[in-house]
């Protein structure tokens, strides 16, 4: 069962609730997330009972995805895990 309902993010800038209902309002808050994460550098998530921060990760730091094992551009950190945009979004529920 996929999580349904509203998503916070936030950064320094601001905050703001997205809704998540289907895999469109999905793309869009990705979407978001990555955008506002190359300007603020990070931004806070959360839905339901999930949250993580989304940071940016240096070109040439070569961090992995704790899922996938890809160099991460953007760390979406929770628990010690570090992973890719794809992996958080798939891990999504
Ligand atoms: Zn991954």
């Amino acid at each position: 069962m996929k999580y349904s309902g509203q998503v916070a993010v936030r950064s320094s800038t601001g905050g703001l609730i997205m809704p998540l209902r289907s895999e469109y309002d999905r793309q869009l808050l990705f979407e978001h997330i990555t955008d506002r994460v190359r300007r603020d550098r990070w931004v806070d998530v959360r839905a339901g009972r999930q949250h993580w921060r989304a940071t940016l990760i240096e070109p040439d730091s070569h961090v992995p995805c704790s899922t996938c094992g890809e160099a991460l551009t953007i760390a979406h950190a929770s628990a010690g895990a570090q992973l890719c945009t794809r992996c958080r979004m798939r891990a999504l529920h």
